[in-house]
Order: structure tokens, then C-alpha cells, then sequence
């Protein structure tokens, strides 16, 4: 017997673990707020399963999902079709199944770029920014970021050669105004950064990537990648060099999902009561 297909448009997000995801939460807020009638569930796999747990999802009637750690690559490579972001990325978030064929997404980098703009109020035009780490989430963010035309871009990684690696793979790609170099964590230079962005997984181990205070700016902004920990090492760090401008990425989270809900959807959902809804307190 065919398994039961949903009396409504069903969607899932699809990681391991997968307990504590928000995005089960996130979108049912969206799809209330905009009166879509819709299903969303959460589904633990392993990377063994995972192309078939993708495609038993569709044939069930799924019409997208969203991807976490520590699927993304594995998403972007099973992907008929790849979206521009996609393949700047190399690595999907969101998948969309349509008309047959399995179409990879990237919005965690515009998410991103939404949140430090739009929410936070900091404009990355003209600014020195200084991005640590070279993983998935740095990769999908370069060039939402450089399309805001920085004045610098330094991507500083623990393992050196993967920061270079992603400049190198820039190359034309990156926009005459913006300089862009990568380096190791203590090739940052001395002068203080407008914006410092943690990109690594460092905070999700209570560890602090090891740079100078001294890239931090008293008038600047310091970004957290992880979220839902509070004041990570990479934050405190940053208040005792004087930044008062902190965030943590709820706002990048909810903002990707608010991408992937209107590219499923076609209808964009607020988000700022979602974020203050899920805001855990930076102290
Ligand atoms: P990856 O595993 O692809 O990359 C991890 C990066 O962290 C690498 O650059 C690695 O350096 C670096 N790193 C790990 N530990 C340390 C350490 N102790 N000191 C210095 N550098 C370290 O991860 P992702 O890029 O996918 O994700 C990075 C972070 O961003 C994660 O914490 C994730 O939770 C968060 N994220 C948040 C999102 C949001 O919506 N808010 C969306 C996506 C990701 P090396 O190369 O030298 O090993």
C-alpha cells in the first residue's frame, strides 16, 4: 500500500541531531502569520540515509526541506539543478522539489547579510570586516557580503590555507572596490575592524578562535554566528575590548528561513517577532 500523502503542502528540516532545531518552530510561525496551510516536521538521518530519506520525504508528497550541519554538501552534490547561491556556497541549505527535479538553495549567507543590515542597522558598505573561519557557513557568505561593497574583506582561519584557498577561488568574482585577502588567525594585521564575525564552530565547544583584541573596534560590531549560548568566549572577548554592539545568529537563522519560506511560498514572512521570540539574552 502507497504511504499516506498529507492533506496539506508538507515540508521538513532534515540534519543530526535534530532535537533542538528551531526551524520547526520558526516556520510555523510563518506559515500562521501568513495563513499558509502547510506541515512541518523535523527528520534525524545519517549520512548513509540520507539520499534516500530525501527522496522517501518527496515521494511522500514533501515539497521542500531545509538542510543543517552536517548535511549541506551532501545536499548540494544529490541537487539536480543548483541555484546561483548554491553554487557559490558550494553547499545547499534548502532544497525545493519541483516538477520532478531536486533544486539546491543557499540562503544562510543572505540571511546573514539581512540580519547585520536590516535588523541590526550596521551597513556593510565602505566598512573593514573581518570574517573568522573558512567552513560552509563562511563560503555561503562571502559574496552576499562583498555585493555590499565592503572596503576590506580578511578571512582568517585556524588552518591558513583554507582562508587563501577561498580568496584564490574568489578571484574574478570579487568586486574592484573591496580588498580581499585570506590568512591565519595571527595575520589579521594591527588595525582595529569595523565588523568581526565569527564564522567558526569554535563557540559551539566554549572555545575562543585565538585573536588579537586588538581587531576588535570600540565604535564597531562583533558577530556570533552561533546562537542560543549568550555571551560565547568570542563575545566576552569582544565586551572587553569595548564593543557594545553584539549579536548572536538567531536573526541569521530566522532571516534563511524566512528566504527559504518565501521561495517555497512566494509570500515573505516577518521576522521580528520571531527573533525576539527565540532570543536568548546575551549575558
Ligand atoms: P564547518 O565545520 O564547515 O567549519 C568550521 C570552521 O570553524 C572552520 O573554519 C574551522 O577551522 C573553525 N574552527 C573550529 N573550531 C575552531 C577553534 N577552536 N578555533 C578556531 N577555529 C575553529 O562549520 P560551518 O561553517 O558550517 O559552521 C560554522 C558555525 O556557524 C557553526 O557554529 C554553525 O553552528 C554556525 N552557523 C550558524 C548559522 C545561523 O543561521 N546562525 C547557519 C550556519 C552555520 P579549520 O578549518 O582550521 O578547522
Amino acid at each position: 500500500m502507497e504511504p499516506a500523502r498529507p492533506v496539506c503542502d508538507s515540508y521538513a528540516v532534515i540534519g543530526n541531531p535534530i532535537g533542538h532545531s528551531r526551524s520547526p518552530i520558526i516556520h510555523a510561525s510563518f506559515a500562521t502569520q501568513t495563513g499558509q496551510d502547510i506541515e512541518y516536521t523535523a527528520i534525524e538521518s545519517t549520512p548513509e540515509r540520507f539520499a534516500d530519506d530525501v527522496r522517501a520525504f518527496r515521494a511522500r508528497g514533501g515539497r521542500g526541506m531545509n538542510v543543517t550541519t552536517p548535511f549541506k554538501l551532501l545536499a548540494f552534490e544529490l541537487a539536480d539543478t543548483r541555484s546561483e547561491r548554491a553554487l557559490q556556497a558550494g553547499a545547499a541549505n534548502t532544497l525545493c522539489f519541483e516538477q520532478g527535479r531536486i533544486i539546491a538553495e543557499n540562503f544562510d549567507g543572505v540571511g546573514l547579510v539581512t540580519d547585520i543590515q536590516r535588523n541590526l542597522g550596521f551597513s556593510l558598505a565602505g566598512r573593514r570586516i573581518l570574517m573568522l573561519g573558512a567552513g560552509g557557513a563562511v563560503r555561503g557568505a562571502l559574496m552576499p557580503i562583498l555585493a555590499e561593497s565592503p572596503a576590506e574583506l580578511v578571512i582568517a582561519n585556524r588552518h591558513a590555507e583554507r582562508a587563501t584557498a577561498l580568496t584564490a577561488a574568489l578571484g574574478p568574482l570579487t568586486a574592484a572596490q573591496t580588498a580581499v585577502r585570506g590568512c591565519s588567525l595571527d595575520g589579521i594585521g594591527s588595525l582595529p575592524y569595523d565588523l568581526v564575525i565569527n564564522g567558526t564552530s569554535a563557540s559551539l565547544g566554549s572555545e575562543l578562535p585565538a585573536i588579537d583584541p586588538g581587531a576588535f573596534s570600540a565604535t564597531g560590531m562583533a558577530y556570533e554566528m552561533v546562537y542560543g549560548r549568550g555571551l560565547t568566549p568570542f563575545l566576552k572577548l569582544a565586551q572587553r575590548a569595548g564593543v557594545t554592539r553584539l549579536a548572536d545568529g538567531i536573526g541569521m537563522l530566522v532571516e534563511q528561513a524566512a528566504e527559504a519560506f518565501l521561495r517555497w511560498r512566494g509570500v515573505r514572512p516577518a521576522t521580528r517577532a520571531v527573533i525576539a521570540q527565540l532570543t536568548v539574552p546575551l549575558v
